[in-house]
C-alpha cells in the first residue's frame, strides 16, 4: 500500500489546512486508515463504528485483537450515541478535563461494534484539545477509533518521522504537524463503578481527578510487578513502552547512582557492548557511555516525559543494546506526570530497578 504523508504547517492558510483535513477525513469515512498527532502521541485513526476499520488497525500496528481501541471524539454531544450511560462523575469528569488527555471506560451503545472495543461490553472514549485532531475528527464523521500510531511492542511515537518508521506502506496516510506536547498516553479511568477508578496513569493525576470527583481508586496492577491479577486495561498487561536493548532503573544517592552506572557501562564496553544512559541535566556530565541522553532539570517532569519515548526510539536507532536511567521515583513519582513517567520506566525496564 502506498502511503501518502500530508504534511500541516503552522504557518499554512487556513483553507489549505482545511483542504488537507478534509481529504484525510474522507479517507476514514471510506474504511481508510490515517495517522494524526494528538496532545499525548501520535494516534492511528480508522471509522471507530466501522468493523472492518478496527480490523485494519489491529493488522497495521501487529496488535493482539483483545486489545481495545480507544474511541476519539471532538463533540461532546456525540458521547450519549456510542454508551449506554453517562454517570454523574463521568459527566463532571467531561466538563473539568475534555478536551485534554483523559479517557474514561463507559458502558457502550449497539451503535459501537465488538471489534472495536476488543469484544468488551464497555467503550474507551476521549475527546483530545489538539486542534488539529478535533479538525480531522469531525471531518472523519466523528468517531475516530486510534491506539499510538506504533507497531505493538514499541514506544508510542510523540513525532511523525516514528510514525513513518511503523507505518510506511502499512496505513493510508500520514499527517505530520506540531502539537504533540505530553508525551505519554493518555490517563485511563473506568467511570463504570461507584468510585473512578485509574487503570493508566498520566497526565491527568488522580489528585486532579480526587478534587472533582472525591474519591477515587487505582488499578492495584499499576506498580505491583507481583501482583496475580490481570490489569483492567488489557493493555497493560503486554510489554510495552519497550526499547530492544535491556534496560535498568537505577535508584540511589546522586554520587552512587552515577558510579554504579559508569562501572556498569565500562564493564559492557570491555565486552563490546554498546551503552546508553538517561540522566539529569545536573548529572549529565559525569556519565559515560556511547549515548548520552538529557532528560532536563530534575525537577522538570514535564520535559522528562516529552522526550522520554524518543529516547527509547534513537538508541533502538543507534544499536544500544544495554541502557541505564536515573530513577525519577525520588524527584517527582508523586508529583503531576512523575508517576506516569515511573510506570511506562518500569514497564519499558521489565521492572528491572537496582537500589544501590
Ligand atoms: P493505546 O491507544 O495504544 O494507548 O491503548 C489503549 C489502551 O486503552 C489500552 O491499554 C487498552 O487496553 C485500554 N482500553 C481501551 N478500551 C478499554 C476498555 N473498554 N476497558 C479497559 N481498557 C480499555
Ligand atoms: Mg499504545
Amino acid at each position: 500500500m502506498e502511503t501518502q504523508i500530508v504534511t500541516i504547517e503552522k504557518a499554512d492558510a487556513p483553507a489549505y489546512i482545511d483542504e488537507k483535513l478534509e481529504r484525510a477525513g474522507a479517507c476514514i469515512r471510506q474504511g481508510g486508515l490515517v495517522a494524526f498527532p494528538t496532545e499525548t502521541v501520535y494516534g492511528l485513526g480508522g471509522d471507530a463504528l466501522n468493523p472492518e476499520s478496527s480490523r485494519k488497525i489491529y493488522a497495521a500496528k501487529g496488535r493482539p485483537s483483545d486489545n481495545p481501541l480507544i474511541v476519539h471524539i471532538a463533540d461532546l454531544g456525540h458521547l450519549d450515541s456510542i454508551v449506554s450511560e453517562i454517570p454523574e462523575h463521568a459527566r463532571k469528569l467531561a466538563d473539568a478535563f475534555w478536551p485534554g488527555p483523559l479517557t474514561m471506560i463507559f458502558r457502550k451503545s449497539e451503535l459501537v461494534p465488538r471489534q472495536t472495543t476488543g469484544g468488551l461490553d464497555t467503550v474507551a472514549v476521549r475527546m483530545p484539545s489538539h486542534p488539529l485532531a478535533n479538525r480531522f475528527i469531525e471531518k472523519a464523521g466523528g468517531y475516530v477509533a486510534a491506539p499510538s500510531a506504533n507497531l505493538s511492542g514499541k514506544p508510542s511515537p510523540t513525532t511523525a518521522k516514528y510514525v513513518i518508521q511503523d507505518m510506511m506502506g502499512r496505513i493510508d496516510m500520514i499527517i505530520d504537524a506540531d502539537g504533540v506536547e505530553i508525551g505519554l498516553e493518555s490517563t485511563i479511568v473506568d467511570v463504570t463503578g461507584d468510585v473512578p477508578m485509574i487503570l493508566r496513569p498520566g497526565y491527568i493525576t488522580q489528585e486532579m481527578l480526587s478534587k472533582v470527583v472525591g474519591e477515587t481508586d487505582m488499578d492495584v496492577t499499576i506498580f505491583d510487578s507481583s501482583s496475580t491479577q490481570a490489569p483492567k486495561a488489557p493493555g497493560m498487561k503486554y510489554r510495552h513502552y519497550a526499547p530492544k536493548g535491556e534496560l535498568v532503573i537505577v535508584e540511589g544517592e546522586p554520587a552512587d547512582v552515577v558510579r554504579y552506572i559508569n562501572e556498569q557501562t565500562s564493564l559492557h564496553e570491555q565486552k563490546g557492548e554498546k551503552t546508553g544512559v538517561i540522566g539529569t541535566q545536573e548529572l549529565i556530565e559525569k556519565y559515560h557511555a556511547d549515548s548520552i541522553k538529557n532528560a532536563g532539570n530534575k525537577d522538570d517532569s514535564a520535559s522528562v516525559a516529552r522526550q522520554l519515548y524518543t529516547f527509547l526510539r534513537e538508541f533502538d536507532d543507534e544499536g544500544i543494546e544495554y541502557m541505564y536511567t536515573q530513577s525519577f521515583a525520588d524527584a517527582f513519582a508523586d508529583k503531576g506526570i512523575g508517576q506516569a513517567i515511573m510506570n511506562r520506566l518500569l514497564k519499558a525496564a521489565g521492572h528491572r530497578v537496582i537500589k544501590v
